[in-house]
Protein backbone atom coordinates (compact mmCIF):
# COMPACT_ATOMS: atom_id res chain seq x y z
CA UNK A 1 0.00 0.00 0.00
CA UNK A 2 1.09 3.40 -1.13
CA UNK A 3 1.06 6.12 1.20
CA UNK A 4 -0.89 9.77 1.14
CA UNK A 5 1.34 12.64 0.42
CA UNK A 6 2.11 13.70 4.42
CA UNK A 7 1.12 11.26 6.04
CA UNK A 8 3.18 9.55 9.11
CA UNK A 9 5.55 6.91 7.25
CA UNK A 10 8.29 6.27 10.77
CA UNK A 11 7.24 6.41 14.47
CA UNK A 12 9.94 5.78 17.18
CA UNK A 13 8.91 4.67 20.38
CA UNK A 14 11.69 5.70 22.76
CA UNK A 15 11.29 3.16 26.05
CA UNK A 16 10.84 -0.55 26.27
CA UNK A 17 9.07 -0.27 29.52
CA UNK A 18 5.00 -1.27 30.01
CA UNK A 19 4.50 2.11 28.67
CA UNK A 20 6.55 1.76 25.12
CA UNK A 21 5.81 -2.22 24.58
CA UNK A 22 1.64 -0.86 24.91
CA UNK A 23 2.20 1.70 22.38
CA UNK A 24 4.68 -0.54 20.65
CA UNK A 25 1.65 -3.24 20.27
CA UNK A 26 -1.59 -1.33 20.41
CA UNK A 27 0.07 1.12 17.24
CA UNK A 28 1.50 -2.00 15.37
CA UNK A 29 -1.96 -4.21 15.54
CA UNK A 30 -3.94 -0.90 14.83
CA UNK A 31 -2.25 0.46 11.55
CA UNK A 32 -1.60 -2.89 10.27
CA UNK A 33 -1.53 -2.65 6.72
CA UNK A 34 -0.85 0.33 6.26
CA UNK A 35 2.94 1.70 5.20
CA UNK A 36 4.12 2.86 8.45
CA UNK A 37 7.04 1.57 10.21
CA UNK A 38 7.52 1.20 14.04
CA UNK A 39 10.84 1.45 15.98
CA UNK A 40 11.19 1.09 19.35
CA UNK A 41 14.44 1.85 21.49
CA UNK A 42 15.25 0.29 24.41
CA UNK A 43 18.33 0.16 26.49
CA UNK A 44 19.29 -3.14 28.94
CA UNK A 45 21.68 -1.00 30.81
CA UNK A 46 18.92 1.63 31.82
CA UNK A 47 16.34 -0.70 32.58
CA UNK A 48 12.95 -0.69 33.24
CA UNK A 49 11.16 0.56 36.69
CA UNK A 50 9.67 -3.04 36.95
CA UNK A 51 6.45 -2.31 39.41
CA UNK A 52 3.37 -1.82 38.27
CA UNK A 53 1.56 -4.72 38.74
CA UNK A 54 -1.67 -3.96 39.64
CA UNK A 55 -4.31 -2.47 37.11
CA UNK A 56 -7.71 -1.50 36.32
CA UNK A 57 -10.96 -3.16 34.27
CA UNK A 58 -9.95 -1.39 31.01
CA UNK A 59 -6.90 -2.97 30.65
CA UNK A 60 -8.87 -5.78 29.84
CA UNK A 61 -10.33 -3.68 26.93
CA UNK A 62 -7.05 -3.52 25.93
CA UNK A 63 -5.85 -7.20 25.35
CA UNK A 64 -9.33 -8.14 23.67
CA UNK A 65 -8.57 -5.12 21.08
CA UNK A 66 -5.11 -6.73 20.46
CA UNK A 67 -7.35 -10.30 20.66
CA UNK A 68 -4.92 -11.73 23.31
CA UNK A 69 -6.11 -14.35 24.54
CA UNK A 70 -6.65 -14.04 28.84
CA UNK A 71 -5.92 -17.27 29.79
CA UNK A 72 -2.33 -17.36 27.65
CA UNK A 73 -2.03 -14.36 29.22
CA UNK A 74 -2.60 -15.22 32.75
CA UNK A 75 -0.21 -17.92 31.96
CA UNK A 76 2.54 -15.21 30.89
CA UNK A 77 2.00 -13.11 33.36
CA UNK A 78 1.57 -14.58 36.69
CA UNK A 79 -1.70 -12.92 36.93
CA UNK A 80 -4.61 -12.93 39.53
CA UNK A 81 -7.81 -11.56 38.70
CA UNK A 82 -8.26 -8.57 41.15
CA UNK A 83 -11.88 -7.19 42.39
CA UNK A 84 -10.89 -3.85 44.08
CA UNK A 85 -8.76 -2.60 46.58
CA UNK A 86 -8.77 -3.10 50.32
CA UNK A 87 -8.34 -0.14 52.23
CA UNK A 88 -6.98 -0.63 55.40
CA UNK A 89 -6.96 2.45 58.49
CA UNK A 90 -7.40 4.94 56.11
CA UNK A 91 -10.69 6.60 57.58
CA UNK A 92 -9.49 5.66 61.16
CA UNK A 93 -7.10 3.68 62.44
CA UNK A 94 -8.88 0.00 62.46
CA UNK A 95 -11.01 0.85 59.59
CA UNK A 96 -11.32 -1.16 56.67
CA UNK A 97 -13.67 -1.25 53.23
CA UNK A 98 -13.09 -2.35 49.38
CA UNK A 99 -12.73 0.05 46.68
CA UNK A 100 -14.55 -2.36 44.38
CA UNK A 101 -14.86 -2.34 40.17
CA UNK A 102 -18.55 -2.50 40.02
CA UNK A 103 -21.75 -1.21 41.89
CA UNK A 104 -23.65 -1.25 45.23
CA UNK A 105 -27.55 -2.43 44.45
CA UNK A 106 -29.44 -1.64 41.52
CA UNK A 107 -31.20 2.00 40.36
CA UNK A 108 -34.78 2.12 41.58
CA UNK A 109 -36.56 5.04 39.08
CA UNK A 110 -32.94 6.11 37.80
CA UNK A 111 -31.99 6.79 41.53
CA UNK A 112 -29.04 5.12 42.81
CA UNK A 113 -29.62 2.58 45.64
CA UNK A 114 -27.43 4.12 47.86
CA UNK A 115 -29.79 7.20 48.32
CA UNK A 116 -32.51 4.11 49.52
CA UNK A 117 -30.45 2.89 51.76
CA UNK A 118 -29.41 6.09 53.86
CA UNK A 119 -33.28 6.20 53.69
CA UNK A 120 -33.68 3.13 55.52
CA UNK A 121 -31.15 4.53 58.25
CA UNK A 122 -27.77 2.72 56.71
CA UNK A 123 -29.19 -0.35 59.28
CA UNK A 124 -26.92 -2.76 56.83
CA UNK A 125 -23.57 -2.53 55.46
CA UNK A 126 -24.15 -0.94 51.79
CA UNK A 127 -21.18 -3.32 50.84
CA UNK A 128 -23.83 -6.45 51.72
CA UNK A 129 -25.41 -4.82 48.50
CA UNK A 130 -22.47 -4.87 46.46
CA UNK A 131 -21.40 -8.68 44.64
CA UNK A 132 -18.08 -7.39 43.91
CA UNK A 133 -17.36 -6.63 47.45
CA UNK A 134 -19.36 -10.26 48.84
CA UNK A 135 -17.10 -11.70 46.40
CA UNK A 136 -13.83 -10.37 47.33
CA UNK A 137 -14.45 -10.46 51.07
CA UNK A 138 -14.96 -14.30 50.69
CA UNK A 139 -11.50 -14.76 48.87
CA UNK A 140 -13.26 -15.65 45.78
CA UNK A 141 -13.35 -15.01 41.67
CA UNK A 142 -15.72 -15.91 39.21
CA UNK A 143 -16.32 -14.08 35.42
CA UNK A 144 -19.42 -11.87 35.42
CA UNK A 145 -22.40 -12.95 33.65
CA UNK A 146 -22.85 -11.40 30.28
CA UNK A 147 -26.67 -11.19 30.77
CA UNK A 148 -27.68 -7.59 31.74
CA UNK A 149 -30.03 -7.66 34.81
CA UNK A 150 -28.33 -10.79 36.40
CA UNK A 151 -27.37 -9.77 39.74
CA UNK A 152 -23.66 -11.51 38.66
CA UNK A 153 -23.33 -8.92 35.96
CA UNK A 154 -23.08 -6.06 38.25
CA UNK A 155 -19.38 -6.52 39.07
CA UNK A 156 -15.89 -5.90 36.77
CA UNK A 157 -12.77 -7.01 37.49
CA UNK A 158 -9.10 -5.68 36.08
CA UNK A 159 -5.32 -8.07 37.08
CA UNK A 160 -2.40 -8.29 39.49
CA UNK A 161 0.26 -8.81 37.19
CA UNK A 162 4.37 -9.26 37.28
CA UNK A 163 4.94 -6.17 35.00
CA UNK A 164 8.61 -7.28 33.86
CA UNK A 165 6.47 -10.46 32.10
CA UNK A 166 3.70 -8.13 30.65
CA UNK A 167 6.18 -5.74 29.35
CA UNK A 168 7.70 -9.75 27.66
CA UNK A 169 4.80 -10.38 26.70
CA UNK A 170 3.62 -7.31 24.48
CA UNK A 171 7.37 -7.25 23.31
CA UNK A 172 6.57 -10.68 21.60
CA UNK A 173 3.10 -9.62 20.30
CA UNK A 174 4.59 -6.59 18.81
CA UNK A 175 7.29 -8.07 16.72
CA UNK A 176 5.05 -10.70 15.21
CA UNK A 177 3.63 -7.14 13.97
CA UNK A 178 6.22 -5.54 12.62
CA UNK A 179 8.05 -3.54 15.18
CA UNK A 180 11.46 -3.33 14.85
CA UNK A 181 13.56 -3.22 18.01
CA UNK A 182 16.61 -1.31 18.64
CA UNK A 183 18.69 -1.98 21.72
CA UNK A 184 21.05 0.64 23.34
CA UNK A 185 20.98 3.76 24.69
CA UNK A 186 19.59 7.77 22.65
CA UNK A 187 22.50 9.91 23.14
CA UNK A 188 21.61 12.91 21.91
CA UNK A 189 18.89 14.38 19.90
CA UNK A 190 18.62 16.56 17.10
CA UNK A 191 15.91 19.07 16.61
CA UNK A 192 14.68 20.38 13.46
CA UNK A 193 16.28 23.99 12.68
CA UNK A 194 13.06 25.32 10.95
CA UNK A 195 10.25 23.80 13.31
CA UNK A 196 12.03 22.56 16.43
CA UNK A 197 10.79 18.89 15.71
CA UNK A 198 12.55 16.17 16.86
CA UNK A 199 14.54 15.21 13.45
CA UNK A 200 16.52 11.97 14.57
CA UNK A 201 18.31 10.75 17.81
CA UNK A 202 21.77 9.49 18.05
CA UNK A 203 22.37 6.01 19.60
CA UNK A 204 25.54 5.41 21.25
CA UNK A 205 27.00 2.82 18.72
CA UNK A 206 26.64 5.62 16.68
CA UNK A 207 23.69 4.85 14.57
CA UNK A 208 21.15 7.56 13.55
CA UNK A 209 17.52 6.98 14.15
CA UNK A 210 14.97 8.86 12.21
CA UNK A 211 10.98 9.23 12.55
CA UNK A 212 7.63 11.81 11.48
CA UNK A 213 6.55 10.99 15.14
CA UNK A 214 8.26 10.67 18.18
CA UNK A 215 6.52 8.72 21.29
CA UNK A 216 8.35 9.51 24.66
CA UNK A 217 8.03 6.23 26.87
CA UNK A 218 11.56 6.91 28.51
CA UNK A 219 10.22 7.15 32.01
CA UNK A 220 10.88 9.98 34.51
CA UNK A 221 13.88 10.77 32.82
CA UNK A 222 11.60 12.36 29.69
CA UNK A 223 14.48 12.46 27.78
CA UNK A 224 12.59 13.86 24.54
CA UNK A 225 9.58 15.57 26.18
CA UNK A 226 11.56 17.76 28.34
CA UNK A 227 15.47 16.76 27.98
CA UNK A 228 15.34 17.56 24.33
CA UNK A 229 11.99 20.09 24.28
CA UNK A 230 11.97 21.88 27.68
CA UNK A 231 8.03 21.10 27.96
CA UNK A 232 8.42 21.76 31.66
CA UNK A 233 6.33 19.81 34.28
CA UNK A 234 3.58 21.16 36.90
CA UNK A 235 4.80 19.91 40.73
CA UNK A 236 1.29 18.65 42.40
CA UNK A 237 3.71 17.86 45.34
CA UNK A 238 1.43 20.27 47.28
CA UNK A 239 -1.33 17.89 46.79
CA UNK A 240 0.37 14.52 46.99
CA UNK A 241 3.43 14.80 48.74
CA UNK A 242 4.50 11.21 48.69
CA UNK A 243 7.62 11.43 46.98
CA UNK A 244 9.54 7.58 47.36
CA UNK A 245 8.73 4.24 47.60
CA UNK A 246 10.53 0.94 48.50
CA UNK A 247 9.73 -1.89 46.60
CA UNK A 248 10.24 -5.75 47.70
CA UNK A 249 8.61 -8.98 46.61
CA UNK A 250 7.72 -11.48 49.30
CA UNK A 251 6.79 -15.40 48.95
CA UNK A 252 3.39 -15.60 48.68
CA UNK A 253 1.07 -17.37 51.77
CA UNK A 254 -1.88 -17.75 52.56
CA UNK A 255 -4.95 -17.49 50.82
CA UNK A 256 -4.32 -15.75 47.02
CA UNK A 257 -7.21 -12.50 47.71
CA UNK A 258 -8.44 -11.26 44.51
CA UNK A 259 -7.92 -7.52 45.66
CA UNK A 260 -4.76 -5.53 46.29
CA UNK A 261 -4.44 -3.93 49.63
CA UNK A 262 -3.57 -0.37 50.58
CA UNK A 263 -2.97 0.17 54.72
CA UNK A 264 -2.31 3.86 55.74
CA UNK A 265 0.51 4.35 57.62
CA UNK A 266 1.94 7.45 59.65
CA UNK A 267 3.65 9.28 56.60
CA UNK A 268 2.56 7.17 53.94
CA UNK A 269 1.16 3.61 52.88
CA UNK A 270 2.19 -0.08 52.05
CA UNK A 271 0.47 -1.90 49.02
CA UNK A 272 0.41 -5.72 49.22
CA UNK A 273 -0.29 -7.21 45.79
CA UNK A 274 -1.07 -11.13 45.48
CA UNK A 275 0.24 -12.74 42.23
CA UNK A 276 0.26 -16.43 41.48
CA UNK A 277 3.95 -17.04 41.89
CA UNK A 278 5.17 -14.05 44.67
CA UNK A 279 3.73 -11.15 46.37
CA UNK A 280 4.33 -7.47 45.60
CA UNK A 281 5.19 -5.00 48.62
CA UNK A 282 6.22 -1.59 48.82
CA UNK A 283 6.19 1.15 51.13
CA UNK A 284 5.50 4.97 49.52
CA UNK A 285 5.71 7.36 51.72
CA UNK A 286 6.94 11.58 52.22
CA UNK A 287 10.50 11.98 52.62
CA UNK A 288 9.66 15.26 55.27
CA UNK A 289 8.03 13.11 57.23
CA UNK A 290 10.17 9.88 57.63
CA UNK A 291 13.21 8.36 56.74
CA UNK A 292 14.24 5.85 53.87
CA UNK A 293 15.83 3.62 56.38
CA UNK A 294 12.47 3.92 58.98
CA UNK A 295 10.54 3.83 55.68
CA UNK A 296 12.54 0.43 55.08
CA UNK A 297 12.29 -1.43 58.27
CA UNK A 298 8.48 -0.47 58.47
CA UNK A 299 8.03 -2.23 55.09
CA UNK A 300 10.13 -5.19 55.75
CA UNK A 301 8.44 -5.56 59.39
CA UNK A 302 5.28 -5.97 57.52
CA UNK A 303 5.80 -8.27 54.72
CA UNK A 304 3.30 -11.52 55.33
CA UNK A 305 6.42 -14.00 54.69
CA UNK A 306 10.16 -13.80 53.62
CA UNK A 307 11.69 -11.09 51.39
CA UNK A 308 12.87 -12.82 47.49
CA UNK A 309 15.18 -9.56 46.63
CA UNK A 310 16.94 -6.61 48.23
CA UNK A 311 14.20 -3.64 48.62
CA UNK A 312 14.06 -1.39 45.91
CA UNK A 313 14.59 2.47 46.34
CA UNK A 314 12.26 4.90 43.40
CA UNK A 315 12.15 8.30 43.78
CA UNK A 316 9.50 10.46 42.36
CA UNK A 317 7.58 13.91 41.95
CA UNK A 318 3.59 14.09 41.91
CA UNK A 319 2.56 16.02 39.17
CA UNK A 320 2.68 16.02 34.94
CA UNK A 321 4.33 17.34 31.87
CA UNK A 322 2.86 20.85 30.83
CA UNK A 323 1.64 19.39 27.47
CA UNK A 324 1.79 15.58 27.16
CA UNK A 325 1.84 16.32 23.60
CA UNK A 326 4.77 18.91 22.52
CA UNK A 327 5.52 19.30 18.73
CA UNK A 328 6.18 15.98 16.61
CA UNK A 329 6.68 14.41 21.06
CA UNK A 330 4.00 12.23 22.82
CA UNK A 331 4.60 11.83 25.73
CA UNK A 332 3.46 8.35 27.72
CA UNK A 333 3.86 6.68 30.63
CA UNK A 334 6.36 7.90 33.31
CA UNK A 335 7.30 10.34 31.21
CA UNK A 336 4.41 12.19 30.77
CA UNK A 337 3.93 12.58 34.79
CA UNK A 338 2.98 10.45 37.71
CA UNK A 339 0.84 10.71 39.96
CA UNK A 340 1.31 7.57 43.45
CA UNK A 341 0.09 4.33 42.25
CA UNK A 342 -2.72 4.69 45.47
CA UNK A 343 -5.46 3.97 42.74
CA UNK A 344 -3.78 1.58 39.52
CA UNK A 345 -3.80 4.69 37.21
CA UNK A 346 -0.84 4.89 35.43
CA UNK A 347 -0.96 1.90 33.26
CA UNK A 348 -4.50 2.70 32.75
CA UNK A 349 -3.53 6.37 31.52
CA UNK A 350 -0.91 4.98 29.12
CA UNK A 351 -4.08 3.23 27.70
CA UNK A 352 -6.03 6.55 27.67
CA UNK A 353 -2.94 8.22 25.96
CA UNK A 354 -2.89 5.48 23.16
CA UNK A 355 -6.60 5.29 22.56
CA UNK A 356 -6.34 9.13 22.21
CA UNK A 357 -3.13 9.43 19.78
CA UNK A 358 -4.73 6.78 17.72
CA UNK A 359 -8.34 8.52 17.43
CA UNK A 360 -6.38 12.30 17.12
CA UNK A 361 -3.45 10.25 14.69
CA UNK A 362 -1.55 13.31 12.79
CA UNK A 363 -0.20 13.82 9.64
CA UNK A 364 3.20 15.65 9.25
CA UNK A 365 1.50 18.54 9.53
CA UNK A 366 1.65 18.16 13.33
CA UNK A 367 -1.98 20.89 13.33
CA UNK A 368 -1.58 22.91 16.44
CA UNK A 369 -5.92 21.87 17.16
CA UNK A 370 -5.36 18.57 17.51
CA UNK A 371 -2.15 18.50 19.50
CA UNK A 372 -4.48 21.20 21.86
CA UNK A 373 -7.17 18.60 21.63
CA UNK A 374 -4.79 15.65 22.51
CA UNK A 375 -3.77 18.01 25.93
CA UNK A 376 -6.73 19.38 26.78
CA UNK A 377 -8.20 15.13 27.13
CA UNK A 378 -5.38 14.16 28.75
CA UNK A 379 -4.80 17.02 31.48
CA UNK A 380 -8.85 15.97 32.11
CA UNK A 381 -7.81 13.15 32.60
CA UNK A 382 -5.10 13.27 34.75
CA UNK A 383 -6.41 15.92 36.77
CA UNK A 384 -9.69 13.64 37.88
CA UNK A 385 -7.08 10.97 38.92
CA UNK A 386 -5.53 13.54 41.57
CA UNK A 387 -8.46 14.53 42.76
CA UNK A 388 -9.65 11.44 43.29
CA UNK A 389 -6.30 10.26 44.55
CA UNK A 390 -6.23 13.15 47.07
CA UNK A 391 -9.84 12.54 48.69
CA UNK A 392 -8.36 9.09 50.42
CA UNK A 393 -6.23 11.77 51.87
CA UNK A 394 -8.50 14.26 52.78
CA UNK A 395 -11.56 12.11 53.40
CA UNK A 396 -10.29 11.13 56.92
CA UNK A 397 -10.33 11.86 60.70
CA UNK A 398 -6.93 10.77 61.41
CA UNK A 399 -4.91 13.38 62.88
CA UNK A 400 -2.26 10.72 64.39
CA UNK A 401 1.12 11.73 62.85
CA UNK A 402 2.67 15.45 61.06
CA UNK A 403 1.65 13.62 57.77
CA UNK A 404 -2.18 13.26 58.52
CA UNK A 405 -1.90 17.04 60.40
CA UNK A 406 -0.51 18.21 56.79
CA UNK A 407 -3.32 17.09 55.24
CA UNK A 408 -5.59 18.98 57.46
CA UNK A 409 -5.05 22.08 56.62
CA UNK A 410 -5.08 21.58 52.78
CA UNK A 411 -6.70 24.13 50.74
CA UNK A 412 -8.44 21.68 47.97
CA UNK A 413 -9.09 21.73 44.10
CA UNK A 414 -11.97 23.96 43.39
CA UNK A 415 -13.36 20.82 40.96
CA UNK A 416 -12.67 18.34 44.34
CA UNK A 417 -13.89 21.37 46.94
CA UNK A 418 -17.28 21.20 44.87
CA UNK A 419 -17.81 17.53 44.84
CA UNK A 420 -17.00 16.90 48.37
CA UNK A 421 -19.38 19.70 49.15
CA UNK A 422 -22.32 18.53 47.23
CA UNK A 423 -21.81 14.83 48.29
CA UNK A 424 -22.12 15.63 52.37
CA UNK A 425 -25.12 17.76 51.56
CA UNK A 426 -27.54 15.82 49.64
CA UNK A 427 -25.13 12.86 48.46
CA UNK A 428 -25.32 14.27 44.81
CA UNK A 429 -22.03 13.32 43.30
CA UNK A 430 -21.43 15.66 40.24
CA UNK A 431 -20.60 13.83 36.90
CA UNK A 432 -17.00 14.79 35.39
CA UNK A 433 -16.61 14.61 31.85
CA UNK A 434 -13.51 12.49 31.26
CA UNK A 435 -12.37 10.83 34.35
CA UNK A 436 -12.06 7.00 35.23
CA UNK A 437 -13.56 6.78 38.16
CA UNK A 438 -17.35 6.39 37.96
CA UNK A 439 -19.47 7.41 40.82
CA UNK A 440 -19.55 3.89 42.77
CA UNK A 441 -16.39 4.30 43.25
CA UNK A 442 -16.50 7.70 45.02
CA UNK A 443 -19.21 6.19 46.91
CA UNK A 444 -16.78 3.67 47.82
CA UNK A 445 -14.03 5.96 49.43
CA UNK A 446 -16.41 9.01 50.96
CA UNK A 447 -18.75 6.37 52.70
CA UNK A 448 -15.47 3.80 53.46
CA UNK A 449 -14.05 6.90 54.77
CA UNK A 450 -17.02 7.74 57.04
CA UNK A 451 -18.38 10.79 55.33
CA UNK A 452 -21.87 9.94 55.27
CA UNK A 453 -24.01 12.79 53.22
CA UNK A 454 -26.62 14.86 55.52
CA UNK A 455 -29.79 14.04 53.28
CA UNK A 456 -30.24 11.73 50.59
CA UNK A 457 -31.75 12.62 46.96
CA UNK A 458 -35.50 13.30 48.39
CA UNK A 459 -37.09 11.20 45.31
CA UNK A 460 -35.74 8.31 47.63
CA UNK A 461 -38.83 9.75 49.96
CA UNK A 462 -41.01 8.81 47.09
CA UNK A 463 -41.07 4.86 47.73
CA UNK A 464 -42.96 3.18 50.32
CA UNK A 465 -40.33 2.21 52.95
CA UNK A 466 -41.69 -1.30 53.56
CA UNK A 467 -41.07 -2.11 50.30
CA UNK A 468 -37.48 -0.96 49.81
CA UNK A 469 -36.71 -2.70 52.72
CA UNK A 470 -37.78 -6.01 51.13
CA UNK A 471 -36.25 -5.18 47.66
CA UNK A 472 -33.05 -4.45 49.83
CA UNK A 473 -33.50 -7.44 51.65
CA UNK A 474 -33.98 -9.92 48.87
CA UNK A 475 -30.97 -8.30 47.19
CA UNK A 476 -28.83 -9.39 49.85
CA UNK A 477 -30.03 -12.76 49.95
CA UNK A 478 -29.74 -13.30 46.13
CA UNK A 479 -25.68 -12.44 46.40
CA UNK A 480 -24.85 -13.84 49.11
CA UNK A 481 -26.34 -17.32 47.52
CA UNK A 482 -24.58 -16.84 44.64
CA UNK A 483 -21.43 -15.46 46.17
CA UNK A 484 -21.35 -18.84 48.18
CA UNK A 485 -21.57 -21.32 45.21
CA UNK A 486 -18.30 -19.12 44.10
CA UNK A 487 -14.93 -20.85 43.55
CA UNK A 488 -11.57 -19.67 45.47
CA UNK A 489 -9.33 -17.35 43.42
CA UNK A 490 -6.79 -20.19 43.80
CA UNK A 491 -9.14 -22.50 42.45
CA UNK A 492 -10.71 -20.60 39.77
CA UNK A 493 -7.00 -20.01 38.26
CA UNK A 494 -6.17 -23.25 38.33
CA UNK A 495 -8.91 -24.38 35.54
CA UNK A 496 -8.20 -21.03 33.75
CA UNK A 497 -4.58 -22.54 33.48
CA UNK A 498 -5.32 -25.82 33.01
CA UNK A 499 -7.84 -24.62 30.04
CA UNK A 500 -4.89 -22.69 28.16
CA UNK A 501 -1.95 -24.92 28.87
CA UNK A 502 -1.11 -25.99 25.80
CA UNK A 503 -2.87 -22.75 23.90
CA UNK A 504 -1.54 -19.81 21.98
CA UNK A 505 -0.20 -17.01 23.39
CA UNK A 506 -2.57 -14.75 21.37
CA UNK A 507 -5.27 -15.00 19.13
CA UNK A 508 -4.77 -13.49 15.83
CA UNK A 509 -7.32 -11.72 13.74
C1 LIG B 1 6.43 2.91 43.25
C2 LIG B 1 5.60 2.74 42.04
C3 LIG B 1 4.53 1.84 42.03
C4 LIG B 1 3.71 1.71 40.90
N1 LIG B 1 2.63 0.87 40.93
C5 LIG B 1 1.77 0.87 39.88
C6 LIG B 1 0.60 0.07 39.87
O1 LIG B 1 0.35 -0.72 40.78
N2 LIG B 1 -0.22 0.15 38.81
C7 LIG B 1 0.02 0.98 37.75
O2 LIG B 1 -0.80 1.07 36.84
N3 LIG B 1 1.16 1.68 37.70
C8 LIG B 1 2.02 1.67 38.73
N4 LIG B 1 3.17 2.40 38.66
C9 LIG B 1 3.49 3.09 37.43
C10 LIG B 1 4.08 2.10 36.44
O3 LIG B 1 5.20 1.45 37.00
C11 LIG B 1 4.48 2.80 35.16
O4 LIG B 1 3.43 3.59 34.70
C12 LIG B 1 4.81 1.80 34.09
O5 LIG B 1 5.76 0.89 34.54
C13 LIG B 1 5.32 2.48 32.86
O6 LIG B 1 6.62 2.93 33.03
P1 LIG B 1 7.32 3.49 31.73
O7 LIG B 1 7.29 2.47 30.69
O8 LIG B 1 6.74 4.83 31.43
O9 LIG B 1 8.82 3.76 32.24
P2 LIG B 1 10.03 2.75 32.53
O10 LIG B 1 9.59 1.44 33.02
O11 LIG B 1 11.00 3.52 33.38
O12 LIG B 1 10.69 2.51 31.12
C14 LIG B 1 11.51 3.48 30.51
C15 LIG B 1 12.18 2.88 29.29
O13 LIG B 1 12.93 3.89 28.63
C16 LIG B 1 14.22 3.40 28.35
N5 LIG B 1 15.13 4.53 28.28
C17 LIG B 1 15.26 5.56 29.14
N6 LIG B 1 16.25 6.39 28.73
C18 LIG B 1 16.73 5.86 27.60
C19 LIG B 1 17.77 6.24 26.70
N7 LIG B 1 18.52 7.32 26.88
N8 LIG B 1 18.00 5.45 25.63
C20 LIG B 1 17.27 4.33 25.41
N9 LIG B 1 16.28 3.93 26.22
C21 LIG B 1 16.02 4.68 27.30
C22 LIG B 1 14.50 2.44 29.48
O14 LIG B 1 15.52 1.53 29.16
C23 LIG B 1 13.16 1.76 29.62
O15 LIG B 1 13.04 0.74 28.65
C24 LIG B 1 4.01 2.49 39.76
C25 LIG B 1 5.12 3.34 39.75
C26 LIG B 1 5.90 3.47 40.86
C27 LIG B 1 7.08 4.41 40.82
Amino acid sequence: MTAHPGTIEKICIVGGGTAGWMTAAALSHKLRGLPVAITLIESDEIGTVGVGEATLPAIRSFNSALQIDEAAFMRATEATFKLGIEFRNWGRIGDRYIHPFGDYGQKIDGLPFYHYWHRLGQGERLDEYCYGIMLAEQGKFRHPSTNEGDIESTFGYAYQFDATRYAAFLRQFSEAEGVRRVQGKVVETSLDSVTGHVSHLKMDDGRDIEADLFVDCSGFRGILIEQALHTGYDNWSQWLPCNRAIAVPCESRGPLTPFTRATALEAGWQWRIPLQHRTGNGHVYCSDFITDDEAATRLLNNLDAPALAAPRQLYFTTGRRRQFWNKNVVAIGLAAGFLEPLESTSIHLIQEGITELLQIFPDKQFLASDIEEYNRRMSLNIERVRDFLLLHYVATQRDDSEMWRYFRNMTLPDSLQEKIDAWLTRGHLVRYEFGVFLPPSWVAVLLGQNLIPRRHDLRADKAMRDKIAEGADALRGRIRSSVERASGQAEYIKQVRAASDTGPLMAKG
